[in-house]
């Protein structure tokens, strides 16, 4: 089983090392801005690393909006750090499932998300997996209810997509956590990884907020119930820093075992 953190990408192996993680995820860029990746030094490092990586893409992407000055820089820069990722030996990159806005139709969404992947193909074809997230916030977002999931897996799952499933966002996003892993499959028919988070937001509370596991609003036994039923790799998106996050890393290797 293998369970690691999101953290600071300045040298993700050293804070992998730090936590006792043996998964790792972080971004490449500044996550709110429409900023490219750089080559890294490290890659080589990264590349041989006995960790597994994961990236996180921007938040600010979003391929679903109907806005084309939003939705058009945002399967660029998908791509551009897809292939980033993939040269780093990244095993996904993580990406919201992104919304339409107020007033929009969601249908739009579905449809903006099948033509990112049929840009990505006609790039030459997505380097490594797109693991798409499940969201907390927006009613109007493609993958916080999970009716609505269907809908997204309808338009992108012939394309190979993955899927990441956020213990928080379900949370707060109106999901139960409670039999969610079998739920979630007979709409995607896997799971990827898990973002193992407790919620410091109420449920169905739309708030996308992380805490540390049994400090927030989750009962951390579904959290680790989700991850060995999915028998996916584990990454936390907790507060905390080293200490926090290894506390996190701890409670799970003990709770689901190895
Ligand atoms: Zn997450």
């Amino acid at each position: 089983m293998r369970i690691g953190a999101h953290v600071d990408s300045a040298d993700p192996l050293a804070e992998a090392a730090v936590r006792g993680a043996d998964a790792v995820q972080f971004f490449l860029t500044d996550p709110q801005k429409y900023n490219s990746p750089k080559p890294r030094e490290d890659a080589d490092l990264i590349r041989a690393a006995e960790v597994d990586v994961y990236v996180h893409a921007p938040y600010i992407v979003n391929v679903a909006s109907p806005n084309n000055r939003i939705r058009i820089p945002s399967r660029k820069l998908l791509m551009a750090h897809a292939r980033a990722a993939a040269e780093l030996g990244a095993k996904g990159l993580i990406v919201h499932g992104g919304h339409v806005g107020s007033g929009a139709d969601l249908a739009a969404g579905f449809v903006n998300w099948r033509k990112a992947f049929e840009y990505a193909e006609s790039e030459g074809g997505l380097p490594l997996p797109i693991l798409i997230e499940n969201t907390a916030g927006g009613d109007n977002a493609c993958a916080r209810r999970f009716d609505d999931l269907a809908r997204l897996w309808e338009a992108v799952g012939g394309f190979g997509a993955g899927f990441c499933l956020d213990t928080c966002h379900a949370f707060a996003g109106g999901e139960d956590l409670t039999g969610i892993v079998d739920r979630v499959k007979s709409i995607t028919g896997r799971i990827d990884l898990i973002h193992a988070n407790d919620s410091k937001g109420g449920f169905d509370s739309g708030q996308d907020r992380h805490d540390n596991l049994g400090n927030g609003k989750i009962d951390p036994e579904l959290v680790v119930a989700a991850i060995r039923a999915s028998g996916a790799p584990a990454i936390v998106e907790t507060p905390g820093g080293v200490e926090g996050q290894s506390a996190d890393i701890a409670l799970l290797r003990e709770r689901a075992g190895n």
